[in-house]
């Protein structure tokens, strides 16, 4: 017997398939369409947002208002492109009047979003903004862990998480806007296996600290 095996773009393209089929899906109705996640299906870097906006809403992409614009910028600054890395949300349709996402709403689309991760095995996920954090950090306050490395149980394996602001936050307030470019700074290091699970730079046996 011969079993296909879907390479990652085909296993996301039925996975959005699957969405804009599921009717149980909240917020539908007062959004224009999914915005589905996108880029490098083979990326080591996973970002994680809020939900889509008025101009993600109309474009049917994440990230693509003023707040993209800024992550674009921030992705450069540490040697990438936006092609390399791959950019997705926790909500999947536009909240009426972007307010904040409801616990149930989250809880509908996080299906979903675990299984993009699950498709994708980023080697880091960025999570931008508290409720994307919140996914794998229940408890945390973003002022305190922003810019750390946590090492979190996630899918069944050991997942690297970087909490960080969101670019929306930035815009509206110039020293969260420092403290991102700052932090944006140790997606590098985590890449590179150089950072200690507590932020700190790795030195002797400190890299032992588990935040998870
Ligand atoms: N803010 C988000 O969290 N996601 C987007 O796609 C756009 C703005």
């Amino acid at each position: 017997m011969v079993v296909a095996i879907m390479d990652k773009k085909s296993q996301l393209l039925d996975l959005k398939k699957r969405m804009q089929d599921d009717v149980k899906l909240p917020l539908r109705h007062g959004a224009t369409q999914l915005v589905f996640g996108e880029g490098n299906a083979n990326t080591d870097v996973y970002f994680l947002g809020e939900a889509p906006g008025y101009f993600e809403d109309k474009q049917g992409r994440p990230f693509v208002g003023l707040a993209g614009q800024l992550l674009d910028k921030l992705i450069e600054s540490i040697g990438l492109v936006r092609k390399d890395v791959y950019i997705s949300n926790v909500i999947r349709f536009r909240p009426p009047g972007n307010r904040d996402p409801e616990p149930d709403e989250l809880g509908a689309f996080a299906p979903y979003v675990d299984e993009e991760i699950k498709i994708i095995e980023p080697k880091v996920i960025v999570t931008l903004g508290r409720f994307s954090m919140n996914k794998f950090l229940p408890d945390a306050r973003i002022s305190a862990v922003h810019g750390k490395k946590f090492v979190v149980e996630f899918n069944g394996k050991k997942q690297i998480v970087l909490p960080m602001y969101h670019p929306a936050a930035a815009l509206r307030n110039g020293a969260i806007m420092n403290l991102l470019k700052e932090d944006f700074q140790i997606i590098k290091l985590a890449l590179a296996g150089d950072i200690a699970e507590s932020g700190a730079p790795k030195s002797g046996n400190n890299s032992q600290l588990s935040l998870v």
